[in-house]
């Protein structure tokens, strides 16, 4: 039972228009693996991810959230976004709010917890990935990275089941871009599980269990990180992996 994926996707096609922006796509994730999704810029990464949070509908197919079916119309959508925390290439942190009104926001005003609980985590969080000090200071005086940490730790406060990660160093400077992975390594260490689309090819190596390789919106090619980035098997994923490596 606890080996059951905690994120399933069958079949699942999406269409913009007359585009066809993810096809046939079947994806399993277990418990307390890293999943990197890798492929080319319009490829599909950031729909599939949108399409696990149900930010998008999907014209076909299903997917599961453990053993619910979050496709299912007669979900709450709300309630199934609550179990998943996701974060963006651009901290979406809001400017007018400290750092720990940041992160307590959703705990409190969704989850119903109290300011007191709330915060307790939120410190908690902020002194695990190393920003303990700045509890009280506003987005703008942090830097990139640790703007990014904090949305990591805005996203972990509600004890999230699967994490979804969109291409969160791109926006980066580069001396910036190992403190954050930094930290998806120690949620790894922790158990999370985890589902991220990137370009760090030799991050996604490192730290990746499954890797699938996204071409025009189909999964190409998957296996273990070893496989994929030591043995591809499509003449496509080469190309892609000699041009980007
Ligand atoms: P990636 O994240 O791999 O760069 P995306 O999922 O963002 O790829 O995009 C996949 C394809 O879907 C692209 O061709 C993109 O132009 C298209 N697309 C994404 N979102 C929309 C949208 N809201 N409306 C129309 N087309 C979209
Ligand atoms: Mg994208």
């Amino acid at each position: 039972m606890s080996d059951a994926p905690v994120l399933r996707m069958e079949s699942v096609r999406k269409t913009f228009g007359d585009s066809v922006v993810l096809r046939d796509v079947d994806l399993e994730v277990a418990p307390h693996t890293v999943t990197a999704l890798i492929g080319a810029s319009g490829s599909g990464k950031s729909t599939l991810l949108r399409c696990a949070n149900l930010l998008e509908e999907i014209d076909d197919g299903a997917i599961w959230l453990d053993d619910e079916e979050i496709t299912d119309p007669r979900v709450d959508q709300d309630a199934v976004r609550r179990r998943i925390g996701v974060v963006f290439q651009a901290y979406n942190l809001f400017p007018h709010m400290t750092v720990l009104d940041n992160i307590t926001l959703a705990p409190r005003r969704v989850h119903g917890v109290s300011r007191e609980e709330a915060e307790a985590r939120a410190r908690e969080l902020l002194e695990r990935l190393g920003l303990g000090e700045k509890a009280d200071a506003y987005p703008d005086r942090l830097s990139g990275g640790q703007q990014q940490r904090v949305a990591i730790a805005r996203a972990l406060a509600v004890r999230p089941r699967l994490l979804l990660f969109d291409e969160i160093t791109a926006a980066l400077d580069p001396e910036l871009v190992g403190e954050v992975l930094t930290v998806v390594r120690d949620l790894k260490d922790d158990g999370m599980t985890m589902v991220l689309a990137t370009h760090e090819m030799g991050f996604a190596r490192d730290v990746a269990d499954q890797v699938c390789f996204l071409d025009s919106g189909v999964v190409l090619e998957r296996g273990t990180a070893e496989q994929v980035f030591g043995d591809p098997q499509q003449e496509r994923t080469q190309r892609f992996l000699r041009r980007i490596v």
